[in-house]
């Protein structure tokens, strides 16, 4: 394999539920959740049996043709957004999702696009034109010109980038890969004045925020606005590869016949898995247990010494440390049985799936306070 991801140290060969066994049979309490991804965990009897029946019934059929499956899921996400206007563009991944919101935003007959520094928005050469992190943009320039990246959470330099030629504004609702940063409370709703002001269409990036990971079904909610475009993929499959670009509003652009397409996208089986893991949430009531645990976590988490902040919402907490050891706090978690991640030197990542019991969030809250008394706060 290449080495772009590094040598992972783990191997991981089965799971169930919250947990996961390596190879020399170890196990773990997965709190990174494939990175905001199995919103039911590892081998949910839901998913299971929703993709077997799938895969058993119709498995690809390519986009001359359309299924069951895709349907339900593009009613259900239109139903989810509460917007009957709501058009759906299934793809596999959260920069598959971001190049169609860029290409769609072509369609204003404008080229201009402000994107926010420390974003992440994907790999691919458009999705990296607007992610606002230089040690990923560098190495590959040059990018599409046209973007400019602006500090986050900022509306007054917002105001200063935006106008009549823009076409598109992209932002986070809370910056996941930056380390789980929370714009102030009214960030999103002027943004959204911003972009009426000036015709521009503001694209909400909900890949690592969206299917209930903040305790609402998008992670913009929270502010009460309507984004032109949403774009979803991690949670959206319930663990397999899916995503997904919503038009919202009557006057958004839309693709004609031809403009845009994949093979894969909201193939039949990925759909059927998105379709049972929100059906699951819905009837589970999990959003409110979401919130309650997040409740717990920032009170219990927030008490434990060398902790300086716990930013974010529902399941996608970022712990702030008093100092650059992240990365040896999450091997040390890791020896002892808990997976999360540090996307940088002073943060430690948590987005267990939406299923962790009381039981798992206060195990980790133990073994995470012991953890931070043994390791080496420099
Ligand atoms: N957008 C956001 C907010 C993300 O967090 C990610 C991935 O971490 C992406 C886009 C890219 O998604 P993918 O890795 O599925 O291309």
């Amino acid at each position: 394999m290449q080495g772009n991801y590094g040598v992972p140290t783990i191997t991981l060969k089965s799971g169930k539920g919250l947990v996961v066994t390596d190879i020399a049979g170890k196990r773990y309490l997965d709190f990174l959740g494939g990175i905001a991804t199995n919103v039911l965990g590892h081998a949910h009897p839901v998913i299971v049996r929703a993709v077997s029946k799938q895969i058993a019934t119709l498995g690809h059929v390519s986009n001359f043709y359309s299924h069951p499956a895709g349907i339900a899921l593009a009613a259900k996400l239109q139903e989810l957004t509460g917007d009957k206007h709501a058009r759906v563009f299934f793809c596999n991944s959260g920069a598959e999702a971001n190049e169609a919101a860029l290409k769609l935003s072509r369609k204003t007959g404008r080229s201009r696009i402000v994107a926010t520094t420390g974003s992440f928005h994907g790999r691919t050469m458009g999705a990296l034109s607007l992610t606002g992190q230089p040690s990923k943009r560098n190495p590959f320039k040059p990018l599409l010109k046209n973007v400019r990246h602006v500090t986050f959470g900022d509306i007054s330099a917002m105001r200063r980038a935006v106008n009549k030629k823009t076409a598109m504004v992209i932002v986070e609702p809370i910056m996941g890969e930056a380390g789980v940063i929370v714009p102030p409370f009214g960030y999103l709703k002027q943004l959204r004045e911003l972009c009426d002001e000036h015709g521009v269409l503001l694209v909400v990036d909900c890949v690592q925020t969206g299917i209930g990971r903040t305790g609402t079904w998008f992670g913009y909610e929270e502010e009460k606005i309507r984004p032109d475009v949403i774009t979803l993929a991690k949670g959206l499959g319930g663990g397999l590869p899916l995503g997904a670009m919503i038009t919202l509003g009557s006057d958004s652009p839309q693709f004609a016949p031809g403009e845009h397409g994949t093979t894969f996208g909201g193939n039949p089986v990925a759909a059927a898995a998105g379709l049972a893991a929100i059906e699951f949430i819905t009837k589970t009531n999990l959003l409110t247990t979401v919130k309650s645990y997040e409740k717990r976590l920032k009170i219990k988490l927030g008490a434990v010494r060398g902790v300086t902040q716990v930013r974010g919402r529902g399941l996608l907490l970022g712990i702030a440390l008093d100092g650059a050891y992240a990365k040896n706090l999450a091997a040390r978690l890791s020896d002892r049985g808990i997976l999360v991640n540090a996307p940088n030197d002073e943060t430690i990542r948590i987005a267990p799936a939406l299923i962790v019991t009381k039981v798992q969030i206060d195990k980790f809250i133990t073994i995470f306070a012991q953890c931070m008394q043994e390791v080496d706060r420099g």
